[in-house]
């Protein structure tokens, strides 16, 4: 079988290598599914694995890439035939195994879930990761609705907005029919944010400081990707039985809180893990994409990368340098 192109990070002591290789089928050793992969995505933890591994690689070499969308060649999994479409987010790929950082990728059938009809393989990689997971969170806050004595929705604050998170947070709930408040340093970004359903914007800089136990409650439901202070604050501003989904540390993976806004409002702190939730709840979550995203909209701020071109700029997003989603074409 011919040789793939795929980045392989290298460690010598503390110094990480990475670089575009070719390299054979025979070091892709794990899995029942063979996937010829298509797009994978650029991630907050991907920046961190190809800096250095992130503590969260433990052999090397290894190829990195925690998603991927792609089509079936061989498999020995009864649930997958060669040609299905398919899409993997999350289980540790990119990790402990193999990533989609590379042409071909052979994983654990039970790690795939099908791509939905209407979705395509790129448009699944437009949300990748931090799509699914900002879908998670905009579903644990439509929770409040659904499970808790159906109190309405109105008011959402989103943080980290213009992350790849945040930005399918904010198109999501604006969809949902929520007014979304959306949490941003980059001050010209205003119109990104608004085009993309935001009602709101409000500075970084008003919310990232200490707060007091409880504040003037403004929100029903809270998407942080950001941790520390700002999680802290947004706690103190949530209404009785908001739902406040936690799923992200780009500011501090510390929180310095109070029981107060737990037993005087009824705060509920929903933690989000994208990385080991059930295969139920993915095909759930897929199943609603085309409900909830405008992927033309979506398109719109979201660039196309090579291999090449990550192993150049991937730090990019370690100091929130980029806007919306990065695509990668491994096959560019
Ligand atoms: P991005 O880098 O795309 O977005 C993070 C955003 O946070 C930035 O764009 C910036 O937005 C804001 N930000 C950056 N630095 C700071 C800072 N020092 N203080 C406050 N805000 C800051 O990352 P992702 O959207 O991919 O991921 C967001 C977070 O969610 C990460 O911590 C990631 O690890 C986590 N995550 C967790 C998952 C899970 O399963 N729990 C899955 C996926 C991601 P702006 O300039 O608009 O403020």
């Amino acid at each position: 079988m011919s040789k793939f192109k795929a980045i392989v990070i290298h460690q010598e002591g503390e110094t990480f290598t990475r670089q575009v290789q070719e390299i054979d089928h025979s070091f892709l050793k794990e899995g029942d599914v063979t996937v010829k992969v298509e797009y994978s995505s650029l991630n907050y933890k991907d920046g961190m694995i190809l800096k250095n591994g992130g503590k969260l690689v433990k052999d090397y070499p290894h190829i990195p890439g925690i998603d991927f969308s792609g089509t079936v060649t061989e498999s020995s999994d009864a649930n997958f035939k060669a040609g299905d479409k398919v899409i993997l987010t999350g289980w540790r790929v990119g990790e402990i195994y193999y990533g989609g950082y590379a042409q071909y990728a052979k994983v654990k059938g039970k790690f795939l879930v099908k791509t939905p009809e209407g979705v395509s393989n790129k448009d699944a990689m437009a949300l990748g990761t931090a799509g699914f997971t900002a879908l998670l969170c905009a579903f644990a806050i439509q929770a409040r609705e659904t499970i808790l004595l159906g109190e309405p929705i109105k008011d959402v604050l989103v943080t980290g907005a213009t992350g790849g998170v945040g930005s399918v947070a904010v198109m999501a709930l604006a969809k949902m029919g929520y007014q979304v408040t959306a949490v941003t340093g980059k001050k010209d970004k205003v119109d990104f944010l608004k085009n993309l359903g935001a009602q709101h914007i409000l500075d970084r800089s008003e919310i990232d400081v200490d707060s007091k136990p409880l504040e003037a409650a403004l929100w029903d439901g809270v998407v942080d990707t950001t941790g520390g202070k700002i999680l802290a604050r947004a706690l103190a501003q949530t209404r009785p039985n908001g739902i406040v989904a936690a799923c992200g540390l780009a500011s501090n993976y510390k929180l310095d809180t109070t029981v107060m806004p737990f037993i005087i409002r009824g705060v509920k702190l929903w933690g989000i893990d994208s990385v080991m939730c059930s295969a139920k709840r993915r095909q759930f979550v897929w199943s609603q994409v085309k409900n909830l995203i405008d992927f033309n909209q979506l398109n719109k701020v979201t660039d196309i990368w090579s291999l090449e071109d990550l192993v150049q700029s991937s730090s990019k997003i370690l100091k929130g340098e980029i806007s919306g989603r990065v695509i990668v074409d491994v096959n560019k």
